[in-house]
């Protein structure tokens, strides 16, 4: 029995916002009937998204609509807010939260009171004052940016396929991706694979016609497999003829040519960045308290630190990994800790509202499986190695198993059988990003964006 009437305010509708509103609503659903709880998660986008399938939608293997989940539906206990919450007074119980309304209005925003809170922002890429980054990157962090990674490579196919210009048809070829932990190296490894597929379809664009390149600043890539597997993804990648350079960074990608720190200068018109993310910039717009790196300081029961009545988890979170051997050390930011933190973090608000004991959050990391493209893989479970087919087989399975809801899973399951039976899908919807070009076009307005792919720009 909650002792007085609760108002929860959820931070973020990704994994640790909706496994956590999905977990109090389950919970507390005498209290909530009751009007003794009242759940609120504000969210930029009224979904969730399932980010380890986004590099399989990048390849067109699962519908962008089908790696997403519809926090509406899912949270039908809870009140859904659309916007961002651009800063939080704890001290007050208020957080100021920025929606398509206040926009519109052209308020600050407006104020939401709470009782108890969960942050739950989780992280943006972590980038670099490299020059040109800002202006010709694309991250890989969201389905927008998957599907129109997927547009661009299927366009910058039909541009090298069609033009006369050597130098337009080498830079539209080359592909550079900076970063090789799983978004980056599952993302280079399922593009790839698909353009390969591609061009059997391109009358004068062959596959040794591509250059696909990884760029990595340590010695090795995909940490999450282990070291073993990270260098059995090298030599399988290197196979496949994709340049993977170790100890190399992005020095410069101005002017549309991707500068390497080993000298190396590709004029290119794809730089995807995914080296490595930092927590979400709203965290310093809180009384909070955050360690060195910017995540909130938080104790092994999720709550932050010297603090009452304020939780975190996820990507933002610092939490004792208390499985780890060496002192000090924290939960790596990826799905699995955020998964079941969610768990604990939601039982925890719980037993705080009721006066129990509060859980401890222990994982001990199990490993991970990544897939490189249609029937390939890598993975380390459990010490359990498995390349080839096994692995990216035990990858579908698994994250099958995981993406949230019945619907999803049969959703997915049911495209992956019918991509089994038909052949891949390669159709670029690159006019998708700018829906009213044409039509700004025909009633003799100016289009209010350039054509997305101008072969001038490029070299
Ligand atoms: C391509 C890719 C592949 C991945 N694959 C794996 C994998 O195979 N295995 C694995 O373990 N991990 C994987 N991860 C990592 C994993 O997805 C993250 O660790 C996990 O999503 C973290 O959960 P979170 O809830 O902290 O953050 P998120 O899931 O990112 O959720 C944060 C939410 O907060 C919202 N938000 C942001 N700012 C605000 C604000 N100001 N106000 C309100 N809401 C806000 C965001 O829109 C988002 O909905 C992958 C990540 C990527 C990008």
């Amino acid at each position: 029995m909650v002792k007085e009437r609760a108002r929860i305010l959820v931070v973020g509708g990704g994994y640790v916002g909706m496994y956590t509103a999905l977990r109090l609503q389950r919970r507390l659903k005498r209290e909530l009937g009751r009007g003794e709880a009242e759940i609120t998660v504000v969210t930029p986008d009224p979904y969730m998204t399932y980010q380890p399938f986004l590099p399989e939608a990048a390849a067109g293997a699962i519908s962008p609509r089908h790696v997403v989940v519809p926090l509406r539906r899912v949270l039908d206990r809870c009140r859904v807010v659309i916007g961002e919450a651009t800063a939080v007074d704890h001290a007050a119980r208020t957080a100021t939260v920025r929606t398509p309304a206040t926009e519109e209005e052209g308020t600050d925003g407006r104020h939401i009171e709470y009782d108890e809170l969960v942050l739950a922002p989780g992280s943006v890429a972590r980038t670099l004052p490299i020059p040109g980054l800002a202006d010709h990157a694309i991250g890989f962090k969201t389905v927008e940016e998957a599907i129109g990674l997927r547009n661009h490579v299927l366009e910058q196919m039909d541009i090298a396929s069609s033009t006369r210009d050597p130098a337009v048809r080498d830079a539209a070829l080359t592909f550079v991706f900076v970063g090789g932990g799983y978004a980056g190296t599952e993302a280079l490894g399922e593009l790839e694979d698909m353009a390969r597929y591609a061009t059997r379809y391109y009358h004068n664009v062959r596959p040794e016609d591509m250059k696909w390149i990884l760029v990595e600043a340590s010695d090795r890539i995909l940490p999450e497999v282990g070291e073993e597997m990270g260098r059995y993804t090298v030599t399988e990648l290197r196979r496949r003829n994709i340049d993977v350079r170790l100890e190399t960074r992005l020095e410069s990608c101005a002017d549309r040519v991707a500068v390497l720190s080993d000298g190396s200068r590709f004029p290119t018109r794809t730089v995807v960045w995914t080296a490595g993310v930092k927590p979400h910039p709203v965290l310093a717009a809180t009384d909070l308290p955050l360690n060195e790196r910017g995540r909130l300081r938080c104790t092994a029961e999720l709550a932050v630190q010297g603090v009452p009545h304020a939780w975190a988890a996820g990507d933002a979170a610092a939490v004792p990994d208390v499985t780890a051997r060496e002192e000090g050390r924290e939960c790596a930011p990826n799905a699995q800790h955020a998964l079941r933190q969610a768990r604990v973090l939601g039982d925890n608000v719980v037993h705080s509202l009721r006066g129990e004991p509060l859980e401890t959050y222990a994982h001990k990391y199990a490993g991970s499986v990544a897939s490189l493209g249609l029937h390939k893989g890598v993975a380390q479970i459990y010490g359990r190695k498995l390349k080839g087919y096994p692995a990216w087989f035990m990858h579908r399975t698994y994250h099958l198993s995981r993406v949230p809801t019945f619907n999803r899973k049969a959703r997915v399951a049911a495209e992956w059988t019918l991509a089994g039976l038909f052949k891949r899908e390669i159709v670029s919807l690159g006019s998708l990003e700018h829906p009213r070009a044409e039509f700004e076009l025909a009633a003799g307005g100016k289009p209010s964006h350039d054509p997305p792919h101008n072969p001038k720009e490029s070299s």
